[in-house]
């Protein structure tokens, strides 16, 4: 029994732990609640005892010694009135100091009340001593239950009285007080076993009421941050877009939405595996915290996409300025495995309430400017403005039309020649699709087969410009060849090698005479399809050629290992090639690799006589360019395979 009650004890003494901010806060409070009464009740009882004894006791116990506990005790009963008044501004240092305070002070208190009360016991009359003795147990009651949330103070408390109040009782060798003392001190025993069960229950409350607030405030974290990143998820987000939105409603605050996508990150994700992907969105995340700061708010709401509130753009100009920001904390390239990957992305910002007054249309308008930024090349800005309303109408109707065009067969090829540029001779000709509408005009193939790419139209319309190209190219000598844009679905697609091939046979092309022109970027979308694409090509005899070679990121090591036959050298490096003898070298360079790697350099764009020479004297083997002709209809080939300058004037 006696054993078990000092386990007990010893348990409950564990679980006061001055450390514990949750405990702190508690027991601050509840003394808070509990000592104002408890020293009114104090102040008030010393002096009835000292008012009742004050003719009969000697002056030091009536005025002295109770003089200084008085003066403390008003002291700290003002204080914890300040205490409860002002809980909450509390600092944990400060209630930390309040709850030793109590701790040191309250056995101190007890003793020097309970001394003053056994001096007057032997000072008075019998109804003297009753009261102090009836006066001294109900105050030392009232103190144990007061201070049951502390029981270091409590129970410390309930000792300093019982048992200075029992030796002197025993010492008084008077049968009744010998009695009344053992009473006193078994109740006082029962006091603590009770003030400990009161503290269990207390500090129980307490720690459970901790572990449901974490586990809230984990629940909490969960659903409202992206694990990758630890930025802020969707749906953040949008609460917190709303609640904007709703506090800048009818007052002149702006801000702007900011949407960003990622350009070619499959191809990182592609080259990197995903946790080099992961490792690159990590640091995008950190680099755009930092930037935005206390500013705004950063989410990233998908795989690449990152969205930011910005709280202190309320311009076009400060949205730029934004843009302008975020390339170039994002152009410093990350490190992944030892490699230096370069970050692209395209950015669409909305500002709020010229762009749109509610959350969706914030971040639609966003969209919208995004996807414009995507359209034009990636890695740029763009600013919603009202006309892209128009403008998003307007390739709704041109993609209407463009079906209409494809089923009325409107689509035509035209070819422009490949010219050997130390012989002179044409080598082939490149496919470049034509839409020329009835009323629209000309519709150049960027827009149009941009448009057929994302609304999946691209297979239909390549298979008829396909068949239309092929059809024509056998009717050419054999030694000319075809060459013909693929775009990115159809180079990570390849099943597309079975299609081209029927196509070949149906129009009697044979496959060696076919090249497939196709990108970088189109191939870094799903670099394992593209692979498998350009064998499946290669084993029936088509050749492939590298289109715009220098735009993207290809490097050196890259293309030796990919099975190319030709690399074409992109319009601008040709572009400067004849003025300026870095660009001379560039291409010098380019095309040097080519015959060491065994391939055939087409220089792109030539328009004039000078960088015709130049690229000549560089050792170009082959070049295409209004220079030579301009893409021309099948029948204004004329039946001429060949370059004369002389005749032919760009
Ligand atoms: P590309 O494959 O790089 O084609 C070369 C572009 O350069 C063509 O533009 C051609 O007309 C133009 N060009 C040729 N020589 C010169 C020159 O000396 N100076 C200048 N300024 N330009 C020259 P085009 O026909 O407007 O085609 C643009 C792009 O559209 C092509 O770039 C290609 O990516 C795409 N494209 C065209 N036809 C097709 C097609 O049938 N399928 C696919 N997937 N893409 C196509
Ligand atoms: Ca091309
Ligand atoms: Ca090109």
């Amino acid at each position: 029994m006696i054993s078990s009650f000092v386990n007990k004890f010893k348990i409950h003494f564990n679980l006061c732990d001055l450390n514990s901010e949750a405990l702190i806060c508690e027991q601050h409070k509840s003394l808070a609640r509990q000592l104002p009464s408890l020293y009114l009740a104090g102040i008030t009882s010393m002096f009835s005892v000292i008012a009742v004894n004050f003719n009969t006791a000697p002056a030091w116990a009536v005025i002295y010694i109770p003089a200084p506990a008085l003066l403390f005790s008003f002291w700290r009963f003002v204080h914890w009135i300040k205490v409860s008044r002002n809980i909450e501004s509390y600092s944990l240092e400060k209630r930390r100091k309040d709850v030793r305070m109590v701790i040191i002070m309250s056995p101190v208190l007890t003793l020097v009340f309970t001394v003053l009360a056994i001096v007057l016991l032997f000072h008075g009359d019998l109804y003297q001593q009753t009261l102090s003795v009836l006066l001294l147990w109900a105050t030392v009651g009232v103190a144990g239950y007061s201070m049951s949330s502390v029981p270091q103070a409590s129970i410390t408390s309930v000792f300093s009285s019982s048992i200075p109040l029992f030796v002197a009782f025993i010492e008084s060798h008077d049968n009744l007080l010998t009695t009344i003392s053992i009473g006193y001190i078994s109740l006082s025993l029962l006091s603590i076993y009770i003030l400990l069960n009161s503290f269990r229950a207390f500090s129980f409350l307490v720690y459970s009421r901790q572990e449901l607030k974490e586990k809230h405030e984990k629940m909490h974290k969960l659903a409202y941050t992206d694990p990758l990143t630890g930025l802020a998820n969707r749906r953040n987000f949008k609460e917190k877009l709303i609640k904007k939105v709703k506090q800048s409603a009818g007052t002149e605050q702006k801000f702007a939405v900011c949407i960003l996508d990622m350009d070619g990150f499959k191809t990182i994700n592609n080259l990197y595996n995903h946790a080099g992907g992961d490792l690159v969105l990590v640091e995008i995340g950190k680099r755009l915290e930092k930037l935005i700061g206390k500013n705004g708010l950063v989410a990233r709401l998908s795989s690449d996409e990152f969205h930011i509130q910005a709280y202190d753009v309320t311009s076009e100009n400060d949205a730029e300025k934004l843009g302008r920001a975020i390339h170039k904390t994002l152009r410093e390239p990350v490190l992944v495995d030892g490699n230096r990957v370069d970050i692209s992305t395209s950015i669409g910002i909305s500002i709020y309430p010229e762009s749109g007054l509610t959350p969706s249309h914030l971040v639609k308008r966003a969209v919208q400017a995004q996807n414009k930024a995507k359209r034009s090349g990636g890695g740029r800005t763009r600013i919603f403005a009202m006309r892209y309303e128009t403008e998003i109408l307007e390739r709704a109707g041109l993609l209407i039309d463009l079906k209409a065009a494809l089923e009325r067969d409107e689509l035509e090829v035209y070819f422009q020649p490949i010219v050997d540029l130390q012989t002179g001779r044409y080598a082939g000709f490149e496919t470049l699709a034509r839409w020329n509408h009835p009323e629209r005009g000309f519709v150049p193939p960027e827009v149009f087969i941009t448009l057929a790419e994302e609304k999946d139209l691209i297979e239909p319309l390549t298979i008829c410009l396909l068949r239309k190209a092929a059809a024509v190219a056998a009717t050419w000598p054999a030694d000319i060849k075809l060459a013909f844009n693929l775009s990115a679905q159809q180079v990570c697609n390849p099943n597309f090698a079975l299609t081209i091939l029927a196509i070949l046979n149906e129009t009697g092309l044979p496959p060696h005479r076919f090249e497939a022109e196709l990108t970088e970027t189109a191939m870094m979308l799903d670099m394992e399809k593209a692979l498998l694409m350009v064998s499946n090509l290669k084993q029936v005899g088509i050749s492939i050629s590298l289109d715009d070679f220098g735009t993207g990121y290809s490097s050196l090591s890259q293309i030796s290992n990919l099975p190319l036959d030709k690399l074409k050298i992109d319009k601008s490096f040709v572009d400067n090639v004849s003025t300026s003898k870095k660009m001379r070298n560039i291409v010098r360079t380019i095309i040097g690799m080519c015959t060491v790697l065994k391939l055939k350099s087409v220089a792109e764009g030539i328009e004039t006589k000078e960088q015709y020479k130049a690229l000549k004297a560089a050792g170009g083997h082959l070049g295409q360019g209004y220079l030579f002709s301009r893409p021309l209809r099948a029948d204004k080939i004329k039946g001429r395979f060949f370059y004369d300058p002389l005749k032919d004037a760009a």
